[in-house]
Parts: C-alpha cells; structure tokens; sequence
C-alpha cells in the first residue's frame, strides 16, 4: 500500500523534531535558536528557523527541554531538564550549569512566609569565573 502524504509529512516532521532534540541534548552550552538552527542544518540542509523555532517549543510545551532567559533577555534551550542552577560568567557570559543544593526545604519556607503555592523555583548566580 503507498504511504499517505500525511505519513511522509509526518515522518519528516518527527525526523526534525529528534533531531532537534538531539542537538539540544548533546549541546555543553544552552544554545540559542540561531546556533541549534545552524547545527540541524548540517544533517536537515532543508529544514527552516521556522520549524527549529517551533519545535523548540515544542519540545520545551512537553518538557523535553527547558527554556532559559538570562539578565540578557535572550532565550536559550537547556537539554537538562533536571532541576539545576545556572551561573553566568560576566566577563565570558559563559553559562554553567550548577547542581548544588542550596537549601532543601527552600519551597517550604518560601510558601509557608508568603502563603503562595510555589511549586518549583530557578536561582541564576553572576559574577566572574577566577
Ligand atoms: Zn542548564
């Protein structure tokens, strides 16, 4: 039986969504959309900033990958999607990642003094790297 149009759309759009993901994933840095456009390319010639654009949120709608907006407003994707913490290199603006357990019950104590229902929280450090 010949496949349908839509099997060979979808397909195509799944085979960009993975790789996607793919580059977001294997990325050491959190790469902004232009840079994670400019990887899928070397494998999917064809593909548009469009459709990286909307995978990515995607992607990030389905918590596959996280969004991050630093001090600079610029949206980068983070493959990690573990709760983690970021420090920014002012002089580099270099992001890295940071799994430090900063206080446990945190949320907690952040709930019971202001009576909201916070579920999750993000804590971003600057400053320099030496
Ligand atoms: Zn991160």
């Amino acid at each position: 039986m010949p496949e349908t149009r839509e099997k060979v759309a979808g397909r195509r759009y799944s085979r960009q969504r993975e790789e996607v993901l793919r580059v977001v994933r294997n990325a050491n840095s959190h790469p902004t959309a232009d840079w994670v456009y400019e990887q899928v390319r070397k494998t999917l010639p064809r593909v548009s900033l469009g459709t990286v654009y909307r995978n990515l949120n995607l992607l990030a709608d389905e918590g596959l990958i996280q969004r991050v907006i630093l001090d600079d407003g610029v949206m980068r994707y983070d493959g990690k999607t573990r709760a983690h913490h970021h420090f920014i290199c002012s002089k580099t603006g270099k992001i890295y990642d940071v799994e430090f357990n900063l206080c446990e019950d945190l949320l907690e104590k952040f709930n019971a003094q202001t009576g909201f229902k916070a579920t999750r929280y993000k804590i971003e450090f600057y400053g320099s790297e030496e």
